[in-house]
């Protein structure tokens, strides 16, 4: 049995820091360790006193590098890797030009493997252990992904992504196939290992009412299966939607009719909403995904943080490779930040942090395993040199308290503020 300390500044939370004051939620032990054994956290606590109840633990000495959970981005499309800062489109151009040529070539399975490949070792370097991702409509595209996090022991949910209209000959299915087709990949990965599966609509526009309805009967047979699909990002999108669904009451009642909300529901974006779909987002316990890069980038609008913490919703952080203009949680909270401030609500720290980590865990089901630092959790862990570059450590400098230091790793951060990264205990970076 080995076991290994980490030292550094441990970041812990006592609860959500929206919900109560930041002092309250969260602490920073500038002298804390993390006891890991067997792959699962096995202790958090005071760094000399663990070294002395544990004299045999391999020690990893952080010095003052941040140490907090890995994080966890709630919504990306990994075959979108080799596409990310593509110039000048908004949503229904960005798919057409550039997200669905790139998405043809997924059928081949070579292709499918080095992108999932060249992607899980670019978001390890940005710190980023678990991810939620769609694949293509191509079940090798699901296949390479989750072999290649399966090899490298991460916690990953993804799926097939599902079209059966709107999109070009060669990335479309059929209702039946994208239900059979989904159904035999989670029956292949679900639940093995540290892999879950996604039910994956793209989006109302590129399904059929019929496709719906068969990916909402699979999802209500399979319900420990998460769902994820995108919701109201842009105008024209919303307008697309009510043209395509004359009977339906907004764009969330597409899915809502066909079972497709409810907990384990991850909606993207989910910008422009009607009072009745926030309503019905909340009651039925699904998660919103905040992708600020993305909407920035892509020119979406601005998701109301405050707003929909105030009412109650559970949100994730995302970055939404490659719609989203960064592979770093980092780069991600910066925008997260941005974007509350033109909504006059800049958002802390410890709330961003808390978004990027236990947050986007509890909008997968996920927050049992990982997303906080406590025994029992899985020891996906990371340190965050907080002073990585000149630029960081000279405004570090001048810091009045940790916050502040923590504040300008994530605004100037990048990966190479990224000092380790532990998967399952294992060091990797
Ligand atoms: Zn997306």
């Amino acid at each position: 049995m080995t076991e290994r300390l980490i030292c550094g500044q441990v970041l812990r939370f006592a609860g959500d820091p929206f919900a109560l004051p930041v002092a309250e939620a969260a602490t920073i032990d500038s002298a804390g360790a993390v006891l890991v054994r067997d792959g699962l956290v096995a202790g958090v606590g005071n760094a000399a006193a663990l070294k002395a109840a544990h004299p045999q633990a391999e020690v990893s000495e952080m010095g003052e590098a941040l140490i907090l959970p890995g994080f966890v981005d709630a919504h990306v499309h990994y075959p979108q890797t080799a596409i990310i800062a593509s110039w000048g489109k908004r949503l229904i151009d960005w798919l057409n030009s550039y997200t669905f040529p790139e998405e043809m070539r997924f059928a081949d399975p070579a292709y499918a493997a080095e992108t999932a490949a060249r992607y899980l070792d670019l978001t390890l370097a940005e710190g980023t252990t678990t991810m939620c991702s769609y694949c293509t409509i191509h079940p090798a595209s699901v296949e390479a992904f989750f072999a290649e996090a399966e090899r490298r022991g991460q916690r990953v949910a993804g799926g097939k992504t599902c079209m059966d209209r709107n999109a070009p000959d060669g990335l479309r299915d059929t209702a039946q196939s994208a239900h059979d087709d989904s159904k035999a990949l989670l029956e292949a990965w679900h639940g093995r290992g540290r892999i879950t599966y996604a039910v994956t609509p793209r989006f109302s526009p590129t399904s059929s009412p019929e496709q719906l309805e068969a990916l909402g009967a699979l999802w209500a047979e399979h319900p420990d299966t998460l769902m994820q699909t995108h919701l109201s990002e842009q105008l024209d999108e919303i307008a697309w939607v009510r043209d395509l669904y004359p009977e339906t009451r907004d764009y969330l009642d597409t899915y809502e009719q066909f079972g497709l909300i409810g907990p384990g529901a991850l909606f993207g974006h989910a910008i422009h909403l009607e009072e009745r779909e926030k309503d019905r987002l909340r009651e039925s316990g699904s998660a919103l995904v905040h992708c600020p890069t993305s909407n920035t980038f892509i020119g979406s609008g601005l998701f109301d943080m405050a707003g929909l913490k105030t009412a109650g919703h559970t949100i994730g952080l995302a970055t939404d490779t490659g719609g989203g203009s960064s592979f770093s949680m980092l780069r991600t909270m910066a925008a997260a930040y941005e974007v509350g401030q033109l909504r006059g609500t800049p958002l802390h720290a410890a709330q961003l942090l808390w978004l990027a980590t236990e947050s986007s865990a509890r909008a997968m089901r996920m927050d049992d395993r990982i997303g906080a630092l406590r025994p029992g959790m899985e020891a996906d862990i990371i340190a965050l040199d907080l002073a990585s570059t000149p630029a960081i450590a000279q405004r570090a400098a001048r810091a009045e308290d940790v916050w502040e230091q923590v504040f300008a790793t994530i605004m100037l951060g990048d990966d190479r503020a990224v000092a380790a990264v532990w998967i399952g205990g294992e060091k990797r970076r």
